[in-house]
C-alpha cells in the first residue's frame, strides 16, 4: 500500500538512496536545503521534492502532514565542520531536530526514524561498542547526535511518538560525494585512484572501520519503521584497516598504489567495530560482503 513518507535530506548521499528506494512503493516528498544535497542525486525518481530548512517549523508542519513516517537523515554530516562551527552544528543537529520531533508530533504522523552515529561512543577502546556503553561524545557534532536521541526517547516518553534512532557507522556507497573533504574514506580513496592520483592515508594505516554499505542502511531504516522504538548500530560488524582496504580497492582497479601518509589527525580514533545484535532483532543482516559492495560503488563512480 502506497503512504506518504518524507526524508529529510533526502538530496544527501543516504538520503537519496532511501528515496530511490521507497518512492517505488510509496509517496515519498524529500525536503533538503541543497547545503550539501544535490538534485542530481533525485534524478529519475517518483519523489516529490521541497527546498526547505529544518529550521522552519511551519514549513516542516504542512509538510509532515498525512505522513506515516518521517526519516530523519539531514545533519552537517561532518565532525570537522562541527568544530570549525559549532554553532551551525547545533542549529541544525539539535535545534533542527527538535523541530522534526515537534512537527511530526502536531501533523500527527506515527513514526520517525532518525540517523544518528558511531560518533557518539567517543574514544573508549572497549570493543565492539553496544549501544548501553557509555556514551562519550568528543565533538560538537557527536554531542548534536547523542542530544537527538535524548529528545527522540522523550518525545516517545511524554507524547508517544514512536522513535528510533540508527547509529551508522561507517556508511559508503554510490552517491557519496567524493569531492567533499569532509566526505567518506572509501569515496576519496576510489576517486583518487580513478584519476591515477596518491590516496592520502592519516596516520600508519592500521587504524581500523566497521564499514557498511549504504544498502544495508536502507534496509536497516525500513525495517526501524516497524521495530521498537530505540537506538540500535548500523554497521558490518567487520573491520577492516585502510592499508587492507586500499589494497582491496587497488587489486579490483588492477592498479599498483602506494598511498600518500600524512601525519594523524588529532581525535581520530584508533579503531572502530559495532555489535549488532540488537539491530539483528529487528531483522536486521548486513547483505554486502565489502568486495562486492566496492565493485558496485567504483562502477557507479566511473560512471560519473
Ligand atoms: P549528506 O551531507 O550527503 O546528507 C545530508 C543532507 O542534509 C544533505 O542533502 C543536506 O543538503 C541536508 N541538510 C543539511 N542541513 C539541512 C537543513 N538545515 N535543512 C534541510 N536539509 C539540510 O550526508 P550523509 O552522509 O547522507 O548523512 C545522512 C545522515 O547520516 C546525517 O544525519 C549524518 O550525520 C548521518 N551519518 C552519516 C554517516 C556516513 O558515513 N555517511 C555516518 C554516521 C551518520
Amino acid at each position: 500500500m502506497s503512504e506518504k513518507i518524507v526524508i529529510t535530506g533526502g538530496a544527501g548521499f543516504i538520503g537519496s538512496n532511501l528515496a530511490e528506494c521507497l518512492s517505488r512503493d510509496n509517496d515519498v516528498l524529500v525536503i533538503d536545503d541543497l547545503s550539501t544535497g544535490k538534485m542530481e542525486n533525485l534524478a529519475g525518481m517518483d519523489v516529490r521534492f521541497l527546498n526547505g530548512d529544518l529550521a522552519d517549523l511551519a514549513l516542516l508542519k504542512e509538510a509532515f502532514a498525512g505522513a506515516a513516517c518521517v526519516f530523519h537523515q539531514a545533519a552537517i554530516a561532518s565532525v570537522k565542520k562541527s568544530v570549525e562551527d559549532p554553532l551551525r552544528t547545533n542549529a541544525v543537529g539539535i535545534d533542527g531536530t527538535l523541530n522534526v520531533l515537534i512537527a511530526a508530533r502536531d501533523a500527527g504522523v506515527e513514526r520517525v526514524v532518525q540517523a544518528s552515529s558511531a560518533a557518539v561512543y567517543g574514544s573508549s577502546p572497549k570493543l565492539p561498542k553496544k549501544e548501553d556503553m557509555l556514551a562519550e561524545p568528543m565533538s560538537p557534532y557527536a554531542v548534536s547526535k547523542l542530544t537527538a536521541e535524548h529528545y527522540a526517547r522523550v518525545f516517545l516518553e511524554l507524547y508517544g511518538l514512536k522513535t528510533v534512532s540508527l547509529r551508522y557507522f561507517n556508511v559508503f556507497g554510490p552517491k557519496q560525494d567524493p569531492s567533499s573533504e569532509y566526505s567518506g574514506v572509501i569515496s576519496r580513496f576510489i576517486s583518487a585512484l580513478l584519476r591515477d592520483e596518491q590516496p592520502v592515508i592519516y596516520g600508519d594505516g592500521e587504524q581500523t572501520r566497521d564499514f557498511v554499505y549504504v544498502s544495508d542502511v536502507v534496509s536497516a531504516n525500513i525495517l526501524a519503521s516497524n521495530a521498537a522504538p530505540g537506538v540500535y548500530n548500523i554497521a558490518s560488524a567487520k573491520s577492516i584497516s585502510l592499508n587492507t582496504l586500499i589494497a582491496v580497492i587497488s587489486r579490483i582497479l588492477r592498479k599498483e598504489v602506494m598511498p600518500r601518509h600524512e601525519p594523524a589527525r588529532a581525535g581520530d580514533i584508533k579503531h572502530s567495530l559495532a555489535d549488532i545484535s540488537r539491530a539483528k532483532c529487528m531483522g536486521y543482516i548486513p547483505k554486502y560482503n565489502l568486495a562486492d559492495a566496492l565493485l558496485e560503488t567504483i562502477e557507479w563512480y566511473k560512471g560519473q
